[in-house]
């Protein structure tokens, strides 16, 4: 059942094209439900709004609007959400629409990461100089959902919750090995294989492709 008061507090000066709009609308129509339990219904408005959200998907969208309305730290302004982290770091999420499924967030740490994360690295993983710094190609994080079938709202549920957490972002960034080609003597910083033979007294060596392909080649 619907308020008939659903329509009582909607700020018709918002742009109705915009996620913030698709927020403030979802909020209006289920200001009726208690504060502790999800969102059920689905704004009744003609127009597409950010785009056609099917109604199997819908369930899962209204759980991700009702959290970015809720949430003390998240805000919303056009198409940006805007998440601060338990540390105090603010990360935005640009263009947001309803079909987006994979989103890179920028962790925000230019190189060398704050003592009391490497230290909560190493706690939760075990320690590895991985956590210490992180690469340049490494700085920006992709996450999203992977099955497809399933409500993109949820891909951005959980999106906004590795944003509150940070740490889940550090996480990721710091997942990655440090390898010396033993012929040309590059190094490189190739993604997963969280510590595996990366202590600094034993240097993981492999061929880099470049060689590799030299020697195939000669
Ligand atoms: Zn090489």
């Amino acid at each position: 059942m619907t308020d008939d008061g659903a329509w009582d507090d909607v700020n018709w000066d918002l742009d109705f094209e915009s996620f913030e709009w698709m927020v403030h609308l979802a909020a209006c129509f289920n200001r009726h439900l208690p504060s502790n339990v999800p969102w059920t219904v689905w704004p009744d408005w003609p127009h597409d709004m950010l785009g056609f959200v099917v109604d199997d998907q819908r369930a899962g969208w209204l759980s991700a609007l009702r959290l970015v309305h809720t949430h003390p730290n998240i805000a919303v302004e056009g198409n940006s959400i805007t998440v601060t982290d338990s540390r105090g770091t603010a990360r935005e999420l640009e263009d947001v629409t309803v079909s987006s499924r994979w989103w890179h967030v920028d962790v925000g740490i230019d190189w060398d990461v704050p003592l009391d994360v490497v230290a909560a690295l190493d706690a939760t993983y075990g320690p590895s100089p991985s956590h210490a710094f992180i690469p340049g190609h490494l700085q920006q994080v992709c996450l999203g959902i992977e099955d497809d079938a399933a409500s993109y709202g949820l891909g951005l549920s959980a999106v906004l919750q590795a944003m509150l957490d940070g740490m889940a972002l550090f996480g990721k960034a710091t997942d990655f090995h440090a390898a010396r080609c033993r012929s040309c003597r590059e190094t490189t910083y190739s993604e997963g294989l969280r510590g595996q033979g990366f202590v600094s007294s034993q240097e993981v060596t492999f061929e880099c492709f470049s060689c590799s392909w030299e020697t195939v080649t000669n």
